[in-house]
């Protein structure tokens, strides 16, 4: 009782005497502000770890943003399926990962528009967002895309690190309301790591969503050829 006689104080809400009475139509306890994250993957899809990775968000109720590589699609078109209906957004990582800051305009529209054209035979028409292999492109190049660019603000290095148990703590380490985090649902320990993050983040009142979502939250409206790296930064 003493807490919540505090909590309502704090609010505003304490009413003379003793009793205490919440404002009409609020809850008793003053609401935490909501926290968003945005999960994205990069590098599938892989059969075994993307569909491993895509039961465990359904369990969870939690949604997530998909980077694919072109030429790794053929085979696994049943898993774009899954993406797009189990409410992930799907965007274009390139067609064969190749780094594309400093190559030719003719190099970097062949890897993005060939990945493209694939997603759009298989989900239709839509704008699919590009995550640039590496996150890199250079200033003049950013300007050709008619979608939004993808970047991050959290990065726990998990191709790198491959270990489950470092790649959660990493991933806590660096989280904020906003943030972009990235992964690969390719390598298996990752895919492990990521559900233990929607797990232990969802428990401390986290909302996982896609990136279009997240900015719509944050009341951005996405450009073309813009990097969003969270919810407020961008350049
Ligand atoms: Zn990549």
């Amino acid at each position: 009782m003493l807490l919540l006689g505090a909590a309502l104080a704090v609010a505003g809400r304490i009413s003379a005497g003793s009793r205490t009475v919440p404002a009409a139509g609020s809850a008793a306890l003053p609401a935490e502000a909501p926290k968003y994250v945005a999960l994205t993957f990069d590098d599938g899809p892989r059969s075994d770890t993307t569909s491993r990775l895509l039961d465990g968000l359904l369990t969870r109720g939690a949604s997530a943003t998909f980077f694919l590589v072109g030429e790794q699609i053929a085979g696994n078109e049943d898993l774009v399926l899954r993406m797009r209906d189990e409410g992930h957004q799907v965007g274009n990582h390139s067609w064969s990962h190749a780094m594309l800051q400093g190559k030719s305009n003719a190099v970097v529209d062949r890897e993005i528009s060939r990945t493209d054209e694939l997603l759009r035979s298989i989900l239709g028409d839509g704008s699919y967002w590009v995550r640039p292999p590496y996150g890199l492109l250079s200033e003049s190049q950013k300007k050709r895309f008619s979608v939004p660019l993808v970047h991050w603000s959290v990065d726990p290095e998990d191709w790198k690190l491959r270990d489950t148990g470092k790649d959660v703590q990493a991933v806590l380490r660096q989280v904020h309301p906003g943030a972009i985090i990235l992964m690969h649902d390719s390598v298996p320990p990752s895919v492990d790591a990521a559900l233990e993050v929607v797990d232990t983040l969802q428990a401390q009142g986290y909302t996982f969503v896609t990136v279009e979502e997240l900015l719509r939250l944050y009341d951005v409206t996405p450009q073309p050829g813009v990097f969003y790296l969270s919810g407020t930064e961008h350049h």
